[in-house]
């Protein structure tokens, strides 16, 4: 499989590994990624004792504990800073199927 590529401004290739999730188990809502993200393509959220993600910006969050979430996935541009900020490892990356003219 080939995968998207770009070229950079001298003529290097270049290809994007783009966000594809976040390990909640290993995310402890640091909130790095979120800094050093250009995109809007993160947001923190709550979780409560049900495993249930809530939005910490509503007044009835009964979250207990936060966590980085994907929230705009499309935005991404691949340039993996926040996997360089992660300290703990929590971010899968990985390239995209190059795009098929129709
Ligand atoms: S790879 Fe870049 S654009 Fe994508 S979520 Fe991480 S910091 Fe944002
Ligand atoms: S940098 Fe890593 S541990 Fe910190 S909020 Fe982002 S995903 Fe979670």
């Amino acid at each position: 499989m080939s995968f998207l590529t770009f070229t950079t401004r001298d003529g290097t290739p270049w290809t994007p590994k783009y966000l594809l999730s976040i390990d909640d188990r290993l995310c402890i809502a640091c909130g790095r990624c979120f800094k050093v993200c250009t995109q809007g393509v993160l947001k923190m959220m709550g979780v409560n004792e049900d495993g249930e993600r809530c939005d910490p910006d509503d007044e009835d969050d009964d979250s207990n504990r936060k966590i980085m979430t994907l929230a705009n996935s499309g935005a991404c541009i691949g340039c993996e800073s926040c996997r360089t900020v992660c300290g703990k490892k929590a971010m899968v990356h990985g390239p995209a199927p190059e795009l098929v003219p129709a």
